[in-house]
């Protein structure tokens, strides 16, 4: 029986995803090859990064201002490329430092200079958003995380940012509509709601790049990606290949509008019943509480038992909470259908 992922990352696809991905595998266009064995530059796989690439655009409704690359390294790799294109030699760069991985990526551009922490919830075991209204011309650019996989808060309004505006959205791309033409460059690990691990998309307007002044090392080099169409060096194919399935089926079932009315639907189903149920407690503020990442404990350790062993046996997948934090998780992604969250809640309320 299929399980009921609430898994954090690696997470839960469309099942006609992890279908035709497969099919892709044995045999991919009917080519009589597999999709990991044909070469990067033959005209089927470049059309496959062609239109992932456009179908990025098309549904985040931006313009050719904007790239679209596909890279390798993660997220984390993120957190260095970003200071290396747009923190300038003896410049500094805003950042808020509301999540282990803000953290991660402060960490990283501290490495290349000054780094001004301008709003943190870390003494609160970043239980909430830390609250900005404007960021300074002075910065070469502000750095945010929209939404913390960690902890489960989102951001929900974005601040007036008077510099560039760096986003990593690894855990609620797609997810909701924004206006993403605020943001001059857009990052996110596939594996979160976009496909499977292995490429990390990147989203930058194209006129921000070369500015630095630095000597940037080639593959952490926007600028060369951007030339070569995202195709420098050999794209991780497969990653690639299954993201723009899953990028395919949001665009097939109303795209990121329905998607966030869907994901709402079932938030709120979540929501309501730990706010209803004396038993579960979320860690966060009710008013930052995240769509995508629903993080809570039980408040009786002597129900702890009866609980895991209700939701193991319901066919639930992946609601330990992360390492650092304890309690529980549970990631309600583009894909997992509002039945499975039905299904913890029936759990949640049986106990
Ligand atoms: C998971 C995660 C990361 C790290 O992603 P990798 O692709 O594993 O490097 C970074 N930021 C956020 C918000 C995440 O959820």
């Amino acid at each position: 029986m299929k399980k009921h992922n609430f898994s954090a990352g690696p997470c839960i696809l469309p099942q006609e995803v992890f279908q035709k991905s497969a099919e892709a595998i044995l045999d991919f266009n009917g080519m009589g090859l597999s999709i990991l064995e044909i070469s990067h530059r033959s005209k089927d796989f470049i059309a496959v990064m062609d239109e992932a690439r456009a179908i990025v655009k098309r549904l985040m409704n931006l313009n050719d201002d904007y790239d679209v690359l596909f890279l390798g390294g993660g997220a984390s790799l993120q957190f260095a490329m970003v200071p290396f294109n747009l923190m300038k030699e003896n410049g500094k760069a805003a950042y808020l430092d509301s999540g282990n991985w803000a953290a991660n990526a402060i960490k990283e551009a501290k490495k290349l200079g000054t780094v001004d922490v301008i709003g943190s919830s870390k003494e609160e075991n970043y239980s909430f958003i830390p609250k900005i209204e404007e960021v300074g011309a002075e910065y070469d650019y502000f750095h945010c995380t929209s939404n913390n996989t960690i902890y489960g808060t989102q951001i929900k309004d974005f601040p007036k940012v008077n510099t560039l505006m760096v986003s990593d959205m690894s855990s609620d791309i797609f997810s909701r509509v924004i206006d993403y033409s605020k943001f001059d460059l857009i990052y996110a690990g596939a594996q979160k709601n976009m496909g499977p691990a292995g490429t990390t998309l990147v989203v930058v307007k194209k006129e921000i790049l070369g500015k630095s002044g630095r000597i940037i090392p080639s593959y952490l080099d926007y600028a060369q990606h951007v030339a070569k169409e995202s195709m420098f060096n050999t794209p991780p194919v497969f990653a690639v290949y299954a993201s723009l399935l899953t990028l395919q089926w949001l665009e097939n079932n109303g795209g990121i509008a329905a998607a966030e009315e869907r994901n709402i639907a079932k938030a709120k189903l979540l929501y309501d019943e730990i706010d209803r149920n004396p038993l579960f407690e979320c860690f966060c503020v009710p008013e930052d509480r995240s769509l995508m990442n629903v993080s809570f404990k039980i408040t009786d350790e002597s129900k702890k038992e009866a609980f895991d062993n209700a939701w193991k046996a319901a066919g639930i997948n992946g609601l330990n909470g992360h390492r650092s934090l304890g309690g529980y998780r549970a990631s309600l992604y583009n894909a997992l259908p509002i039945e499975s969250v039905q299904v913890l809640v029936d759990v949640m309320k049986s106990i």
